[in-house]
């Protein structure tokens, strides 16, 4: 099935808002098994919107355009298609429904004059909108289907949920139907070049394999997956292709860090607390984005100045003095005073040099201290992440770094 996908907007093209509808749209369609072909970015002009359509309509199966579908004069994709198809607007009772409830859900009037929604191309239909007000538009030909979307990408990622959803309603096992072998602290090149030069042709029995240089490492995915997850995990558990890089792989399976956490910590009655210096509260962030996290994350201590990793922590003046706020000691004893304070199973805490100011020949930029404090006791290390990262970038690659270690961890302990 060919798929492409149109995204409209000067705004885009201009370099003033990143796109990320083409990422959701893609990720979306390889966890269904499919596959985005094509991806075309264009201004909001009617005729530029036109030529667009009847290109992608020639060459898709399915084409997915995003954006231009509000209430104001720079929003033409309405327009565009009603051109495109050489038809008028028509008052659609469908789109009206519609409309009618968008507005209702958000305890809104709704005034038709003053958006059109109602007014959709002749042998269009109107599409429902979970998560906005405009409807969306959808067309349906012999063998294709163009569905309009709006630009807003929560809007966009609902539409486009529903859309293939229903879609594939029937075909449920090509839903999730990709694994993902996930590792981290080793290059691609050094993976597929070097350590396990076979491991790409012998995954390729398993399904279509991809590579994915992720914040949290390299994702190896297969999709297309010939045979169920779990045999897929048992095979690869034994495999011995893929041994040299054992220890780089934190996880076989689907599912973030974050996730992968709560629910290990939920199976197992886990507690979990975290002291953040350089995340600054990124790892709770990450944690508590996982719907039910609070029945296992007790919290965090933003432990920005060293007053507060001595105050609330007790970190000690002299470990500040000696070893420095970013060192294995203070991470250490970051660790020990959250825990205690929090009375949690396990804890977890950064200190680094996320930059770009503040490095040293002995602590360049990149250095983190990770510690994890559980029942095993202590453990920590340092680790030093490229500096060609900016401080955003560094603060998300510290914070996944020290999730992972702690999943590790729990692992271990469990003896999984
Ligand atoms: P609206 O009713 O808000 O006008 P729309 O469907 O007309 O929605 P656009 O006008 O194209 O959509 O975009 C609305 C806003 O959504 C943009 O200002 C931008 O912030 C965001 N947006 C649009 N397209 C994208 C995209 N591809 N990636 C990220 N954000 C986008
Ligand atoms: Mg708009």
């Amino acid at each position: 099935m060919k798929i492409g996908l149109i995204i409209i907007g000067d705004e885009l093209l201009s370099g003033n808002t990143q796109d990320c509808n083409m990422l959701y749209l893609g990720e979306k369609l390889r966890a269904l098994g499919l596959k985005l072909g094509e991806c075309q970015v264009i201004q909001d002009e009617i005729e530029v919107i036109k030529k667009s359509f009847t290109q992608a309509l020639k060459e898709n199966d399915i084409t997915i355009c995003s954006g231009g579908l509000g209430p104001t004069i720079d929003d033409r994709t309405k327009a565009a298609l009603s051109e495109y198809l050489g038809v008028e607007l028509e008052d659609s009772p469908h789109a009206r429904k519609l409309a009618l409830e968008h507005y209702q859900r958000r305890s809104l009037e709704w005034f038709p004059e003053l958006n059109n929604y109602h007014m959709i191309p002749v042998g269009v239909q109107a599409y429902f909108n979970p998560k906005g007000l405009a409807p969306g538009l959808l067309l349906k030909k012999k063998d294709q289907q163009l569905l309009c979307a709006p630009g807003v990408p929560r809007e966009f990622q609902s539409m486009v949920d529903h859309f293939f959803n229903s879609l594939l309603e029937n075909k449920s096992n090509a839903a999730r139907n990709y694994f993902t072998i996930r590792t981290n602290g080793i290059p691609e090149e050094q993976i597929f070049n070097k350590k396990c030069p076979t491991l790409w042709q012998t995954l390729s029995q398993f399904g279509n394999i991809s590579s994915y240089p992720r914040m949290s490492g390299i994702d190896i995915v297969i999709s297309d997956l010939k045979m169920t997850s779990t045999k897929m995990k048992e095979k690869l558990t034994t495999l011995p292709e893929l041994h040299p890089i054992r220890n780089h792989v934190w996880h076989l399976g689907n599912g973030n860090i974050g996730e992968l956490i709560i629910e290990l910590a939920k199976q197992h009655n886990i507690t979990i607390s975290t002291a953040e210096s350089c995340t600054g509260g990124l790892m709770a962030h990450l944690l508590t984005e996982v719907s039910g996290s609070s029945q296992v994350f007790f919290g965090s201590v933003v432990s920005y100045d060293n007053s507060v990793k001595k105050n609330i922590l007790g970190v000690t003046q002299e470990g500040l003095d000696h070893f420095g706020a970013v060192s294995l000691e203070v991470a250490e004893q970051m660790a020990t005073g959250v825990r205690n304070q929090m009375g949690t199973t396990y804890s977890v805490s950064t200190s680094g040099v996320a930059g770009p100011l503040g490095g040293s020949e002995a602590k360049p930029v990149g250095t983190v201290a990770i510690a994890i404090e559980g029942p095993s006791g202590r453990h920590s290390k340092t680790y030093q992440i490229p500096p060609i990262f900016d401080r955003d970038e560094m603060k998300k690659r510290f914070a996944s770094r020290a999730l992972i270690s702690l999943f590790k961890q729990m692992k271990k302990d469990l003896s999984l």
